[in-house]
């Protein structure tokens, strides 16, 4: 047969497998890193998209916020009484403040909250809309303002700073006033300045934070409110000295620095702002990274920067990064579960198949040896065929050995038998004779005594003639309940005569019905009949002759009948050659050597034996084993 394929190999080699193991973490690992960055990378564009999005919203709002008042100068510098306030000379100038104040705190009534004021060539207020309240700017020198001294040159200006009167921070525009009278000459300044009170508002509701930034990388307005003043990054003390007195009222600049590079934030750059950067507002925190998009004002040389918390884009990477590992891990499983099967479907079509063929063997081999049985059963009936032909045969030789026994005994006893017939047929004969004589004489009582002696002396006859008919008989062996003291009965009234005429006593230790024995009844009598005769033969010449008969139950459960006579007993050859055939110590033509051997053999047949020893008081004594009748399996006793 051939050997299974089963041997290939299913799993790898140790080295292998840690190899495989490594490669595939490396796989996992750089998966991983690959979604992360991806993710990632999707993720900042999102934000920056959101961050760009927040910068439109806050541009347009400053800007709206911011330039809502750009035109107020120009209406300043059209107005007669501010010209003509300005054309006076410094001694008469008090004459005409008081038209011009009106004139400002009008308009500035009328657009809602803006300061306006105008400012000489020293830059100096001559004029202003606040004039009423007692911290007005009248008077104050402005001349510090980078936006005056644009203006007073002949250049509108416009910026961010915080006044030094009120300290509060606004946005200033600036125009210069020129005299069409004076050959346009610059005579003043009209200015106006937006509070950024509401863009403060807003800005401080920002979520992520945020700043504004002047041309100076000062932080003008943020959320946290804290990194207001700060710097981008460190300045030197004095540059931010001068701006801080220019600009900021003398407000101390530079005191925070947020340390961060903007270069390059209009597309966006990835900044970590210091550890120490906290804010007011929630979730403001340093060491930490975010998206810093910036955007310039347009008209202004402020910047607007907004910083997004990359936190949340961390997470998400990594929850992308876990998710495609999983899946890729559960792709892999799923692969490896696909194989697994295909594996085992092969290895089931494989078994299958030698299964198959171990069947087709098999029967193969078992066709065989049905063939092989077949002939040897045939050869086993054949054999058992002849055997029980050969059986026939045997047993009819056996038969007609039986039978020529018992013929041969018939013929010993014929002697005697003739003799036992002889007497009562002379008897009759003279009976006869006498009954005719005295029926003559009409001596019918006579006669009629005579016919009734006649008539038992025939039955007598009869009967002998019955058992020697029976015993006669050819007849195939059957096995019934036989009891044992009548078969004896029956044997030893075919030896009646003899037995009295030799004065033989018989001792007869056996109650009727009392064994009972499973043979064949005749064959039994048979057996019986040739030991009484060779018992008979033996004490011929003896002074005793006594013959007897007794039944024991043997340790085997067979029936042992013993018979045992007085007569002359066993030479010691005589009891070791017993049971040859032809083996006999008499005369030629008194015995044929045949009856022991015949009588062992129909006693085995009945599943019996026939054992011979020397009698206790002298002479031959013989025992037949038979099986006894159980009852159980076999017939009732006939
Ligand atoms: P046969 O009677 O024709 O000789 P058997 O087979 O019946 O043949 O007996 C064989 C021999 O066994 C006898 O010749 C005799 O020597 C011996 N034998 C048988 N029965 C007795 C007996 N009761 N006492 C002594 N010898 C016996």
């Amino acid at each position: 047969m051939n050997r299974p394929k089963a041997l290939l190999p299913t799993t790898l080699p140790q080295p292998h497998r840690a190899l495989g193991l490594a490669v595939l973490l490396v796989v996992l690992l750089l998966l991983g890193l690959f979604s992360y960055r991806l993710s990632e990378h999707f993720g900042i564009e999102r934000m920056r998209d959101a961050a760009s999005h927040q910068l439109d919203i806050l541009a347009s709002a400053i800007d709206s916020e911011v330039t809502r008042h750009a035109s107020i100068p120009s209406a300043v510098e059209l107005n007669p009484d501010i010209l003509t306030l300005l054309r006076a000379p410094a001694e008469e100038q008090d004459v005409h403040q008081a038209a011009a104040n009106h004139f400002l705190q009008k308009l500035n009534d009328h657009l809602g909250g803006p300061a306006i004021f105008v400012l000489d060539t020293s830059g100096r207020v001559v004029a202003s809309s606040d004039w009423i309240f007692s911290d007005n700017l009248l008077g104050a020198d402005l001349s510090y303002m980078p936006f005056f001294r644009n203006a007073v040159q002949g250049t509108p200006a416009r910026h961010y700073a915080v006044d030094s009167v009120r300290q509060e921070p606004g946005y200033y525009f600036a125009l210069p006033v020129r005299d069409e009278k004076q050959d346009w000459r610059v005579i003043g300044v009209a200015v106006v300045k937006s509070g950024l009170h509401e863009l403060e508002r807003r800005w401080l509701a920002q979520e992520a934070p945020a700043l504004i930034v002047d041309s100076n990388d000062v932080v003008l307005l943020a959320s946290p409110p804290e990194w207001r003043y700060a710097t981008l990054q460190p300045k030197e003390h004095a540059a931010l000295d001068q701006i801080g007195r220019q600009q900021f009222a003398g407000h101390p600049l530079g005191e925070l620095s947020l340390d961060i590079d903007l270069s390059g934030a209009g597309d966006g750059v990835l900044v970590r702002l210091p550890k120490h950067l906290r804010g007011d507002l929630q979730g403001v925190k340093g060491e930490r990274q975010y998206l810093a998009l910036s955007r310039n004002l347009p008209g202004t040389a402020w910047r607007i920067v907004v910083f997004s918390d990359l936190r949340p884009v961390g997470v998400q990477a990594a929850t992308h990064a876990a998710l495609s590992v999983a899946a890729f891990g559960c792709l892999l499983l799923g692969v490896l579960y696909a194989r697994q099967r295909r594996r085992l479907a092969r290895g089931r079509e494989e078994a299958r198949a030698l299964l198959e063929r171990a069947n087709q063997e098999l029967e193969r081999k078992v066709e065989e040896r049905t063939a092989d049985l077949s002939d040897a059963v045939a050869g086993l009936q054949r054999e058992v065929g002849e055997r029980q032909r050969a059986e026939q045969i045997l047993r009819a030789a056996q038969d007609e050995l039986v039978q020529a026994a018992k013929l041969a005994v018939l013929g010993q006893m014929a002697t005697g038998i003739t003799h036992e017939l002889s007497q009562p047929l002379g008897a009759i004969r003279a009976l006869a004779a006498n009954a005719v004589e005295f029926m003559r004489r009409g001596d019918m009582a006579t006669t009629e005594k005579n016919m009734a002696i006649v008539e038992q002396l025939i039955e007598q006859m009869g009967n002998i003639i019955g058992q020697l008919k029976t015993f006669a008989r050819k007849s195939p062996a059957v096995n019934s309940a036989v009891d044992v003291a009548q078969a004896v009965d029956g044997a030893l009234f075919l030896f009646d005569a003899r037995l009295r005429r030799e004065g033989v006593t018989v001792d007869r230790n056996l109650a009727s019905g009392a064994w009972i024995a499973w043979c064949d009844r005749n064959r039994l009598q048979q057996v019986l009949v040739n030991l009484i005769g060779n018992a008979l033969d033996a004490m011929q010449g003896e002074a005793v002759r006594r013959l007897s008969f007794s039944v024991d139950r043997a340790s085997s459960g067979q029936l042992a009948l013993a018979v045992a006579d007085s007569g002359f007993g066993f030479t010691e050859e005589a009891l070791t050659r017993l049971f040859e055939p032809f083996f006999t110590t008499k005369q030629p033509g008194e015995g044929l050597g045949l009856g022991l051997t015949i009588s062992r053999d129909i006693l085995r047949d009945f599943g019996g034996d026939l054992l011979a020893g020397p009698a206790p008081g002298g002479g031959a004594r013989f025992v037949v084993l038979l099986p006894p009748f159980t009852g159980e399996d076999q017939e009732k006793p006939s």
